[in-house]
């Protein structure tokens, strides 16, 4: 399907217009920091595989990438161990239950589910070389955001420490992992990396990028670096449309027709293959954790052009 980049420009435009008023949802509230960033902020930046970028409101905004980031650490590690191995330690299974759920892990003891949700994201970040060395490790994920986003990410420290301070529950989940062999490095310093990497703070237009690197199978649009091995893009996209927006995937891919991953932080990545990377950020979330207006919008932009991961078009963007 063929499209002028001015005609696809107005769609997003309309897509900013139609949902900027939209009041529903509230801030993360599990997370200090977060439920005081101000819920007005909206934004939406979509990525072109030539790097062209169309982008309306806050998309400059620097906001917490949280989960979002589990996408970009579940890439290095399947770029370093390749798709099997990641499949034997963690899996690739969406479970239906909440991001943080312990019941799953419970349930699906022989593995963390998928690299996706909060016990395969720490269990993915234990993967990360080299073993026993965080600095290293910490460095390795530092990098790699950056290629994968175009430019280098910072730490937001406010919400780091915010996070740090409440994550009871990712606590339990680190042990619990330990506990079935599921984790490989020591779970204390795998999960302060976790709470690291969730702590990043992104823009919406950084978000695209690495969207759009991903549709590009590997190579980042903007600075024309290969990233990862276009062989593991689809595997990166299946985990993505499975278990992206939890427990609501299923709604969520049957009215947008786009894998994408949300982060509580208010940030949405969605990925077309081939045709572009899509974020929108906005703070406000539904009961599952998603960011009420970056949904809308999505949708919104998606159906308009009447682009499908099931269908068989690919935007030409002229
Ligand atoms: N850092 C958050 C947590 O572990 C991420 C959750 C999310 O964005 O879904 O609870």
């Amino acid at each position: 399907m063929k499209i002028s980049k001015k005609d696809l420009t107005a769609i997003v435009k309309e897509a900013y217009n139609a949902v900027k008023d939209e009041n529903g949802g509230k801030n993360a509230d599990y997370i200090p920091y977060l439920q005081n960033i101000p819920s007005s902020l909206f934004g939406i930046a979509l990525c072109l595989p030539d790097g062209r970028i169309i982008e309306v409101g806050d998309t400059q905004y620097v906001f917490g990438i949280e989960s979002v980031s589990k996408v970009l650490t579940a890439i290095l590690v399947i770029n370093e161990y390749g798709t099997a191995e990641v499949m034997n330690r963690i899996g690739a299974d969406a479970t239906g239950l909440p991001f943080n759920s312990i019941f799953a892990i419970l349930l699906e003891k022989d593995h963390p589910s998928s690299p996706l949700v909060n016990a395969g994201a720490i269990s993915a970040c234990s993967m990360v070389k080299p073993t026993g060395d965080a600095d290293k490790k910490w460095q390795a994920i530092d990098s790699y955001f950056a290629r994968l986003c175009g430019g280098k990410l910072s730490v937001i420290d406010e919400l780091y420490k915010s996070e740090s301070a409440t994550n009871f529950n990712n606590k339990s989940i680190a042990w619990l992992l330990k506990n079935y062999n599921r984790i490989y490095d020591d779970p204390d310093m795998s999960l302060d990396l976790y709470t690291r990497q969730c702590s990043y703070g992104v823009t919406a237009r950084q978000l695209a990028v690495c969207g759009a690197t991903i549709a590009n199978k590997g190579v980042n649009p903007v600075t024309g670096e290969r990233v990862f091995d276009s062989a593991i893009a689809p595997q990166i996209v299946s985990l993505i449309a499975t278990v992206g927006f939890y427990e609501h995937t299923g709604d969520w891919l049957y009215t947008s027709g786009i894998p994408a991953k949300t982060g509580v932080g208010g940030g949405i990545m969605a990925i077309m293959p081939g045709s572009f990377g899509l974020a929108a950020f906005s703070p406000p979330l539904d009961d599952a954790g998603n960011s009420y207006r970056a949904q809308l919008a999505i949708k919104y932009i998606t159906n308009k052009l009447g682009v499908n991961i099931f269908g068989d078009s690919v935007l030409e963007v002229v």
